[in-house]
């Protein structure tokens, strides 16, 4: 399936595939269609998402992570935690791609230094952190 250019693309920096970092494609309304960073399709199946909750610099950080209709929270060392923020909160959310084989990619948000969010995209193969069909253990969200 060849997937529609995007009409409102929203990239941070571009991508090791040259392509922007988040593309969306306008939907109805407000809203917008998140876009596979592998393939352009717009089927990406939310799975796993781990919240990072740290305070400017604090040496802990609260991770939750729900799946499957489960949460499970732990206070973890700030620099085992795989925050895809260096010193704030963050955020990630597990992808599958129903159009493109593959493993599970990861959105990421985070907050920087200056108070702004930014999003990018983890690809297995790339980072640690990313475990195809990882469901609920936090232990693979920690360095
Ligand atoms: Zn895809």
């Amino acid at each position: 399936m060849k997937p529609s250019q995007p009409s409102g693309v929203t990239g941070l920096a571009e991508g090791p595939r040259q392509r922007p970092a988040v593309e969306l494609r306008s939907c109805s309304g407000d809203r917008a269609i998140l876009l596979c960073p592998r393939c352009g399709a717009d089927r990406l199946r939310q799975e796993t998402v781990v919240i990072y909750d740290r305070g400017d610099g604090d040496p802990e950080t609260t991770v939750v992570a729900v799946a499957d209709g489960t949460a499970t929270t732990q206070v973890l060392p700030s620099h085992r935690t795989g925050n895809p923020s260096v010193h704030h909160n963050g955020l990630i959310i597990d992808f599958e791609c129903a159009t493109s084989d593959g493993p599970v990619v990861q959105l990421a948000f985070a907050q920087d230094d200056k108070g702004r969010t930014l999003l990018s995209w983890r690809f297995c193969g790339r980072h640690r952190l990313c475990r195809p069909g990882s469901a609920l253990s936090l232990t693979n969200y920690v360095k």
